[in-house]
């Protein structure tokens, strides 16, 4: 059994061998035991990850993932192991679905991680400052 055939550790199927994980983690990284644990979603309710079916682009379960130590690492293994529904790493089950085909197409893990990333704080900055600028905005 190669590498790209290894069970996934998650117990959620196998390494999609057509991905490119070239700046990505390694695979051995995306095992849940090296990472599950540093996880802020680690002792909250698996439902608000799961059960969010309206799953809206932003959710109390994306604002937890998005101060995640292991945001890279998650969203990674979600990708690898087409782990298609339910909220990781910051990203719903849409936004995946558009991450897994640029990696169709050819893109690198490392490129599709690092703008999925940079689109989820650029979003988050954006959303603080207009916050601030109404509450400014109200007080005069
Ligand atoms: S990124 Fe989100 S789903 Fe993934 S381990 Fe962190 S808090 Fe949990």
């Amino acid at each position: 059994m190669s590498q790209n055939d290894a069970p996934n550790p998650q117990g959620f199927g196998k390494a999609q061998t057509w991905v490119d994980r070239t700046g990505g983690p390694d695979l051995a990284d995306l095992a849940p035991r090296r990472w599950h644990d540093r996880g802020a979603c680690n002792g909250r309710s698996p439902s608000l990850w799961l059960d969010d079916y309206a799953q809206p682009a932003f959710s109390f379960a994306v604002a937890i993932c998005r101060t995640c130590p292991v945001q890279r690492t998650c969203l990674a293994a979600a990708l690898v192991f087409d782990d298609a529904y339910g909220i990781y790493g910051g990203t719903t089950t849409r936004q995946r679905a558009t991450l897994a085909r640029r990696l169709r197409k050819g893109d690198t893990l490392g490129q599709v991680l690092d703008d999925a990333l940079r689109y989820n704080t650029s979003r988050m900055r954006v959303t603080k400052r207009k916050r601030r600028t109404s509450r400014t905005r109200g007080a005069a």
